[in-house]
């Protein structure tokens, strides 16, 4: 087995090259002994080989003595509900999110659908897995049982309390992944719903959304001016992941959309905790101060977020990467379909345009997340030596991942990818030309950290 599809929050390889049934057995195995006993949930995304890697890991995971419920083909939160809701000990999704076709892999969550980091399961699962003494054990049969029901039961709760005259106009590009029902969702809300690509096609004939890049809903921002709709929703291939467009074709990202969403809820419970990742524009953060919110930073990354705010008092946590955790009225994990209920039924409540509800947020100029190719041997050096150089300025730091620096008129962020073998930055100013101060700024201490370790970081 390949030790490389072992990585930050997931497994992830190139299907028949770096992850193969056999693996996923092996997985499966691996998961039941550190899950210990009791029952979990399996789901799969729509991907051609994840039917395959799917059953297999089932067959692993109740061969090593796991009670299996097969929730079949599913978003990723409609298996986590199947987790939380159920209260079952844990669950695993195959699939390989907005990446393209070739590739798969799994997520795994334990109780509550909190879930697993490398420090919290996959680096076991991989010293188990990559152990030459690795066997099934034998006699400790669990059982497979399909999952029935589990859509209407998920359906049922994602609107349990939820006003159902929402009566917008709303187009959802599902991409061909695994989230057509949110169809269903919608129109029990009142909403006139469109979807565009709609069936599930593990090919992805019309390549794959990622929610935080906007190249990738180009198509949903020309046809929400077109069919002059309220709103456009774009979900990832599994649903965990969500952003939207508003009414003038205007993509919106992920952490003003977290900001809206955050709104109701702190108007209902001021001084609520609410968990934002160290590259939250700085906009958004005075957003939920002034609306009552109590911040707390979190590591980048979604283990780290999902955690936070499942394993605590915070009402909400949201990501610039599309990932909102609503823990108010629900359980805390990320899940694309129930933000878009909550974000359709604000601006509903509020009689608002997305722009509408986005001009609250002040205007700032953002980058996007930018990488920059780094050794792997290097990269977390570079960002020590950044956080040196800053301090001898007498410049303050945020150092909960790499390293975050606030100025008068921006700020950026830098700091090491859990991923790749790349630094990520992001800069944000208060108009254009401090943004390319910021930039300018941040790039300069990466080329001399560069040079001080000897490589020439070449951008990407
Ligand atoms: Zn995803």
């Amino acid at each position: 087995m390949d030790p490389k599809i072992f990585r930050a929050y997931d497994v992830r390889g190139i299907y028949g090259q770096d992850i193969d049934v056999l693996d996923a057995a092996k997985i499966g195995a691996a998961f039941a002994e550190i899950i210990g006993s009791g029952t979990v949930s399996v789901g799969r995304d729509v991907r051609l080989s994840s039917q395959p890697l799917a059953h297999a890991f089932m067959a692993g995971a109740a061969a090593n003595g796991l009670r299996v419920g097969d929730a079949g083909l599913v978003p990723t939160p409609m298996l986590y509900f199947s987790v939380a809701n159920g209260s079952l000990e844990g669950g695993a999704m195959v699939t390989a999110s907005h990446n393209p076709k070739e590739y798969n892999g799994m997520k795994f969550c334990r109780e509550k659908a909190l879930s697993f980091s490398y420090e919290s399961g996959i680096k076991e699962m991989a010293r188990r897995c990559l152990s030459p003494g690795f066997s099934f054990r034998s006699g400790a049969c669990g059982e497979i049982e399909s999952k029935k029901g589990l859509e209407d039961e998920y359906l049922d709760y994602l609107l349990r309390d939820v006003d159902q005259r929402c009566g917008m106009d709303v187009l959802v590009e599902v991409g061909n992944g695994c989230c057509a029902m949110v169809g269903r969702v919608l129109s029990r809300m009142g909403c006139k719903v469109s979807l565009m690509n709609p069936d599930p096609d593990g090919r992805f004939p019309n390549g794959t959304v990622n929610p935080a890049k906007e190249e990738t809903v180009k198509a949903l921002k020309e046809e929400v001016l077109r069919r002059k709709a309220d709103i456009g929703v774009a979900l990832d291939v599994d649903g965990d992941r969500v952003c939207f467009v508003d009414e003038k074709g205007l993509w919106t990202q992920g952490d003003v959309a977290f900001a809206i969403i955050a709104e109701p809820i702190l108007e209902k419970e001021r001084n609520a905790e609410v968990v934002a990742d160290v590259r939250t524009s700085r906009a958004v953060i005075e957003r939920l101060r002034d609306l009552g919110g109590r911040i707390r930073f979190s590591r980048v990354g979604h283990s780290y977020i999902a955690n936070a705010v499942i394993g605590s008092e915070a009402k909400i946590g949201g990501e610039l990467s599309g990932h909102i955790y609503i823990h108010d009225r629900y359980y805390g994990y990320d899940d694309g379909i129930y933000a878009t209920v909550r974000m359709i039924e604000t601006l509903a409540s509020k009689g608002e345009t997305l722009s509408e509800a986005k001009s609250k947020i002040r205007k700032m100029s953002s980058s996007p997340e930018v990488r920059v190719e780094f050794p792997e041997e290097l990269k977390f050096r570079a960002v020590a030596n950044i956080s040196e150089t800053l301090k001898k300025e007498g410049i303050e730091v945020n150092e909960l991942d790499g390293v975050r620096a606030d100025f008068e008129r921006g700020w950026f962020s830098i700091r090491a990818s859990n991923t790749e073998p790349c630094l990520v930055l992001r800069m944000e100013g208060e108009d254009e030309p401090s943004l390319q101060e910021m930039a300018s700024r941040a790039y300069g201490l990466v080329i001399e950290a560069g040079r001080k370790l000897g490589h020439d970081p070449s951008f990407l």
